[in-house]
């Protein structure tokens, strides 16, 4: 039988984690299901469990690892009676309320959770590059996460691909351990922001490939190049580099609700009136639904938003 819920989460990042502080003050119950660890780009806790400092989240003015404060937002969700499931979520019925809900078997005839109200928090995760040798060398030299695999870099000359602040972010980290950073970006401007810009510049151990996108990444068994196209001449190039950190940007975790929820073109849950999605009792939040912002304060703001959503929902149904 599975069991009833009023309110249940997916995802434990900022967003999901403060949905569930929100909704456990608020004596709703909520069961968030924080996703299980499965790679580097996917797991519980979300984006910051694989960043370094934190210096942009309001408290904290010395900065804060992510990790650290993801566990104390889950110590706080915790302390306040949500139920955190170390699971994922595999399959979601929601024409019909209650929604249904599948974490394991997603063919099992019943599903796991039968919940009135549903906030979707799942995030989004790593884009990659789809070029040959990435994904036989990933793991082997290509990484999305250099605070996972920065350590085993160390004197090499890494290559970080993209021109955002995540691949900025990733540069300035890798510096701790590389002998070199260069950083390839398809253009000739970067898309991050000015104080990351000016760190990325000031810094002496990191060189900028500028117009040049990579097309291929070399090795066997373990990576020992790049081979880039220089945009203006066609031409192309290979930079020898033992790592290749892949920074571009990210995909919405939204597979498993499509087709049960509207989803924008590029795949992000679509909301309108705060957290509301086209689904009457379904809310979304955080990087899931967001493509501007993306900052874990305003993922925490908008898990905040979707609680007070859902609760006034319950309440107005009479729940
Ligand atoms: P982003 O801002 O979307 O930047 C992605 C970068 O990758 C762009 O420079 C883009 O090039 C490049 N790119 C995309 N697809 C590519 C491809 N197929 N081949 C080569 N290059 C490609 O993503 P992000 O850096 O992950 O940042 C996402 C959001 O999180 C932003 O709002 C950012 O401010 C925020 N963030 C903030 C911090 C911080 O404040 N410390 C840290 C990390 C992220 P073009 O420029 O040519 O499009």
């Amino acid at each position: 039988m599975p069991s009833h819920l009023k309110v249940l989460i997916a995802g434990s990042g900022p967003a999901g984690l403060t949905a569930a502080v929100y909704t456990a003050r608020a004596q709703l119950g909520p069961v968030l299901i924080e996703g299980e660890p499965s790679s580097t780009s996917d797991q519980p806790g979300g984006q910051l469990m694989l960043t370094t400092e934190v210096e942009n989240y309001p408290g904290f003015p010395d900065g804060i690892l992510g990790p650290e404060l993801m566990t104390s937002m889950r110590a706080q969700a915790a302390r306040f009676g949500a139920d955190i499931v170390t699971a994922k979520v595999t399959r979601v019925e929601l024409e019909k309320s209650p929604f249904a809900v599948w974490t394991g078997d997603p063919d099992a005839p019943s599903p796991t959770y039968e919940t009135e109200a549903l906030i979707i928090a799942t995030g989004a995760q790593a884009l990659m590059l789809g070029v040959p040798g990435e994904d036989r060398l990933l793991g082997y030299g290509v990484s999305t996460c250099a605070t996972c695999d920065g350590f085993f870099f160390r004197d090499q000359h890494i290559a970080v691909v993209g021109g955002g602040d995540s691949a900025l972010e990733e540069a300035l980290f890798l510096t701790r351990f590389a002998s070199k950073v260069t950083v390839v970006h398809r253009r000739d401007r970067l898309r991050a922001s000015r104080i990351m810009q000016e760190r990325a510049f000031a810094n002496p151990d990191i060189e900028f490939a500028w117009t040049q996108q990579v097309v291929e990444v070399l090795g066997d068994g373990k990576v020992t190049g790049v081979r880039v196209r220089h945009a203006a001449t066609g031409a192309y190039d290979e930079l020898p580099v033992t790592g290749v950190f892949v920074a571009i940007g990210h995909v919405p975790n939204t597979a498993v609700f499509r087709g049960q929820v509207a989803l924008d073109d590029q795949g992000y849950v679509a909301t309108h009136d705060g957290s509301r999605t086209n689904v009457d009792g379904v809310f979304a939040c955080g990087d899931v639904q967001d493509q501007t912002y993306r900052q874990a304060v305003t993922a925490a703001g908008s898990g905040c938003m979707a609680a007070i959503d859902a609760e006034r929902w319950l309440e107005a149904r009479g729940s």
